[in-house]
């Protein structure tokens, strides 16, 4: 039995599943998790010491690249100085500063542990900003798991989402509203029928919870539109998108500004780091100033912050996302040329440095496209490049993260790998 089994097995024994988050234990795509011992640069190498070139990026945070010199020297520099206090720090305000110049809807903001947190926040800040109840949010988009978020779509339009966890009362989740993502038409009919009972919109502004999916400009105008109409307030969850689609994140690349914006995985360069933030008037409903309630121990953690701080001023450097897109497109230019020479009906997608690849002709629209998808292909991909060192996330539902530290020669590697699986699939 090989290490990583050994390990999976040790875990189930005391950790549920054997994992801290469900994906991580290849439940979709099937086998045995990868058990990970280090990460250097673009790759990660398991507990049996066998490497792989790595897009899953600890699902994002990993831009700059696995364990960046600097980053871990900006680590240590602040663990000298004490783990955490439970008090303000300098450097909360001025990573707040550097987030509010990057972040086109960002005035002001507060930090968090965790994307779960900040979106949980953000809505809480929405419904006690306008004083109502009823929340949007789209099929296939994921907001972290409060319990009003966990739901599905009700059985027709205006029905209230049913939980989609047990463990959640219906109770909770009757004020949210599932529609689907970009469907203008549905959008429109909701507001018109109860728009001044709607608190809050909230979407990811490139969905990539459900694979990449791209919103219209039709949907992106109307979500702006009818929310500024109706007094409800338009929350872009940027967790994914934000530092990673672009430098502003979706929202300086659809021109929108969003009443609020949730981010997390990039900003704290892989420690636990997250923030929610918009206009001044509507943070000002936070407790102490307002009667929103909001709070945490390790909120503002000054290791955490040090290490985002570190991965902002990187990424600010000069050339960074055109690099960033430029790997990505020679990445998926080569994944598509090997594809079509296999004759495996394949296609992609990429905004930035986050990606999509589907085994379907086209790119996906919505969740209901994505279901149409092949997943048994898939799988088969999946496997083919982590047995040959290649490292997707496991799930044909998850985008995939480019980092600065994947060369072109890196890159060039995983396309020879990416053909060799595809003529297998195809014979
Ligand atoms: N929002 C989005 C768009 C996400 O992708 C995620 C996590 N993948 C979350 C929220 C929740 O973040 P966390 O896992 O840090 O709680």
């Amino acid at each position: 039995m090989n290490r990583n089994e050994q390990l999976f097995n040790r875990a189930k024994a005391i950790i549920p599943g054997g994992v801290n988050s469900p994906v991580r234990a290849f439940g979709s795509v099937g086998g045995i998790p990868r058990f990970i011992k280090k990460a250097e640069g673009a790759y990660v190498w398991d507990e049996n010491d066998l490497r792989y070139i790595d897009y899953v990026g600890s699902w994002g945070p990993a831009i700059v690249g696995h364990a960046h010199p600097e980053v871990i020297e900006a680590v240590r520099e602040a663990a000298l100085g004490g783990l955490s206090f439970g008090a303000p720090t300098e450097a909360e305000i001025v990573i707040a500063e550097e987030i509010a110049k990057i972040m086109p809807g960002v005035e002001q903001l507060r930090l968090v542990s965790s994307g779960t947190e900040a979106t949980m926040s953000a809505i809480r800040l929405a419904r006690g900003f306008t004083g109502r109840d009823k929340i949007i949010k789209f099929e296939g988009c994921y907001h972290g798991h409060s319990d009003s978020l966990l739901v599905k779509a009700g059985s027709g339009l205006l029905t209230f989402g049913n939980p989609s966890s047990a463990g959640v009362p219906a109770d909770f989740t009757k004020h949210t509203l599932v529609l689907s993502y970009n469907d203008v038409t549905q959008l429109e009919e909701t507001f018109a029928q109860i728009g001044a009972e709607i608190a809050c919109v909230i979407l990811e502004p490139f969905a990539g919870n459900m694979n990449l999916v791209r919103p219209s400009e039709a949907f992106i105008t109307a979500l702006r539109t009818l929310t500024e109409q109706h007094g409800a307030v338009l929350i872009y969850d940027e967790v994914m998108t934000g530092f990673r689609v672009a430098l502003g994140g979706a929202q300086s690349l659809h021109g929108i500004t969003p009443d609020l914006t949730t981010m997390g995985k990039v900003i704290g360069g892989g420690m636990p780091l997250a923030a929610f933030g918009g206009r001044a008037d509507i943070m000002a409903c936070i407790s102490p100033l307002g009667g929103v309630y909001q709070a945490g121990t390790l909120s503002g953690n000054p290791v955490a912050v040090a290490a985002g701080l570190k991965t902002l001023e990187i990424i600010q450097r000069p050339g960074f996302y055109e690099q960033l897109s430029e790997r990505t497109g020679q990445l998926l230019a080569g994944f598509n040329a090997a594809a079509a020479d296999a004759g495996i009906t394949f296609s992609s997608d990429s905004i930035g440095g986050m990606f999509g690849l589907y085994f379907a002709a086209q790119p996906p629209q919505s969740y209901a496209d994505m279901t149409r998808s092949d997943t048994d292909a898939f799988k088969r991909f999946f496997h083919g490049m982590l047995n040959r060192g290649v490292a997707f996330g496991p799930s044909a539902y998850e985008a995939c993260f480019m980092s600065a530290a994947h060369t072109p020669e890196l890159i060039e590697e995983t396309v020879a790998v990416a053909r060799d699986v595809f003529a297998d699939m195809a014979a």
